[in-house]
């Protein structure tokens, strides 16, 4: 399904391009959440990580590592966060593929998931039937 990212490939619409090849397209985030936020998207439109083909993911994240690279080199932040959301409850609200890269400065006001420790109710056994779980649906 077609999304403003579409038209922004399109040149339907104006964004801030910062790279571009035959799979992949990179331009700033409207809403700049820390400066240098920067979304890479792949030209089809896949709506989410499970109709991500692995060969574009892999094209992909390398485009995400050099821009990562190169907004270290312009803007010295002290840290970055790659995020990628994928359904309404994961907060996606584009259902184009992308990933966010996310330039961390001091004092940035960037509301970071909180990741609660659940390990101290879980048994050995919980873990091995997760994995177990994860392990069947890999085959
Ligand atoms: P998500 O919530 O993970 O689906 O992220 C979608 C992102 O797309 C948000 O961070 C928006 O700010 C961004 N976005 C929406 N429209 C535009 C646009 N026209 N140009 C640049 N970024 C956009």
């Amino acid at each position: 399904m077609d999304t403003i990212f579409t038209k922004i490939i399109k040149r339907e619409i104006p964004a801030n391009i910062v790279y571009e090849d035959d799979l992949v397209i990179a331009f700033l985030d409207i809403t700049q959440a820390t400066k240098g936020h920067t979304l890479v998207v792949p030209k089809t439109p896949y709506k989410d990580i499970f109709e991500l083909p692995e060969e574009v993911a892999g094209h992909l994240f390398s485009v995400v590592v050099r821009l990562s690279q190169a907004i270290k080199k312009a803007f010295s932040p002290l840290g970055l966060n790659t995020l990628n959301n994928n359904g309404i409850i994961a907060s996606q609200s584009v259902f184009h593929f992308h990933m966010h890269i996310l330039p961390r400065y001091e004092n940035d006001d960037l509301k970071h998931m909180h990741m609660v420790n659940h390990s101290a109710s879980l048994t050995k056994q919980d873990f091995e039937s997760i994995r177990a779980s994860i392990l069947n649906a890999l085959l």
